[in-house]
């Protein structure tokens, strides 16, 4: 757990985005909107970074597009100058151009993350609802991977994708990319309309994504902690799932990459929503996690370090206080459930995760 500070700090710099993806969190759309933080007050959050001490969270430039800032670059240097490091997450448009992908590199920053959301065309075009997208997103990867950036793929899953995952994984695999980040669905934002995954769904991903683990790549989760009991479970308790589905899953990947070539990469360990992360939205307003709009105060006129160590909810989250099945569950202190699947089902960020079979079995 983490009380004192964060490892991940993500700033939304901007909600302007010329795409338009089914599930984008941020509802982003393309011109910037009122209250967002200007520069010198973009300048006063990253010293605010800084005041947590070092080592220094990592700041995450995030959007919307956060190519869409003018400023990006000289954000960008001042958090460099004051030896935090930082990654950004730009969208595909025709702002990301290889002088766009050069100048990322030359500033320093840690990696990129490009979101891919399909095996192919017809998948990742629709749910980014913009024709071309896919072609021009395996490229920017290819050119990232040459020009030496780290990079980083991130693919939301959800019922559209989820029998594509093995070859998702096969394709940016063969492109170099080492590191893949799966976010589960949230239903915040335009994703509010967006059909969730059922638990058994769930549990066969994160259980697909254990063995694809067992390949080289690094791979982390976004709002689905409970693969690090899944984790923990196949580890340690030689214990694994059987549904026809995460059947299928095993089976297309083994396939497709043959034998597993090492021991799972997964640690049964992490962040959770205000515990290891916070998000500063566009307009400076703090919540526990992109995926998690409860306000907790604002940058313009509340001090980060405070609102991270102080505010009730996030040590009741560090504590792991919660309610229902997550609160008495003997995997709480290494998962802890979605904080923001539970606020968004059931209005209250303590209660349970709705999402994990484990709750319903246990129940
Ligand atoms: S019941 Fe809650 S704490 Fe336990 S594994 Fe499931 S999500 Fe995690």
């Amino acid at each position: 757990m983490f009380p004192s500070k964060p490892v991940l700090v993500f700033w939304e710099t901007t909600r302007a985005c010329s795409l338009s993806c089914i599930h984008c969190r941020a509802s982003a759309i393309t011109a910037p909107l009122p209250g967002e933080l200007n520069h010198d007050e973009g300048l006063r959050l990253i010293d605010q970074v800084t005041s947590f001490g070092r080592p220094y969270p990592t700041i995450i430039f995030t959007g919307g597009d956060p190519l869409r800032r003018k400023d990006l670059l000289d954000l960008m240097s001042a958090a460099s100058a004051r030896g935090i490091n930082f990654a950004v997450s730009p969208a595909v448009t025709e702002l990301l151009t290889h002088d766009a992908l050069l100048r990322l590199k030359q500033s320093e920053a840690a990696s990129i993350s490009i979101s891919l959301d399909g095996a192919n065309e017809r998948t990742h075009d629709a749910i980014r609802r913009n024709p071309g997208t896919f072609l021009r997103t395996l490229e920017v990867i290819e050119d990232a991977v040459q020009i030496g950036l780290g990079i980083q793929v991130n693919t939301a899953i959800m019922k559209q994708n989820l029998d594509e995952l093995p070859e998702i994984f096969h394709r940016i695999k063969s492109l170099g990319v080492k590191t893949w980040e799966l976010f589960f669905l949230i239903k915040v934002g335009r994703g509010g309309g967006v059909e969730d995954l059922t638990p058994d769904e769930c549990e066969s991903a994160c259980n697909f994504l254990y063995d694809a683990s067992c390949y080289g790549m690094t791979i982390r989760t976004v709002e689905a902690p409970f693969i690090r009991r899944i984790a923990k479970q196949r580890m340690s308790l030689g214990e694994y799932w059987s549904s026809a589905k995460y059947q299928n899953l095993h089976t297309d990947l083994s396939r497709l990459e043959g034998e597993p070539q090492s021991r799972s990469t997964l640690r049964p360990a992490g962040t959770l929503d205000g515990d290891g992360i916070i998000f500063v939205a566009h307009d400076g307003a703090v919540h526990p996690g992109g995926l998690l709009p409860f306000t907790l105060g604002n940058v313009k006129y509340d001090n980060l370090v405070r609102i991270y160590q102080e505010n009730q909810l996030l040590q009741d989250i560090r504590q792991r206080k919660m309610s229902g099945q997550c609160g008495v569950c003997e995997f709480k202190d290494i998962c802890g459930g979605s904080r923001a699947r539970a606020f968004g089902y059931n209005g209250n960020p303590l209660s349970a995760d709705p999402a994990c079979v484990y709750a319903s079995l246990a129940a």
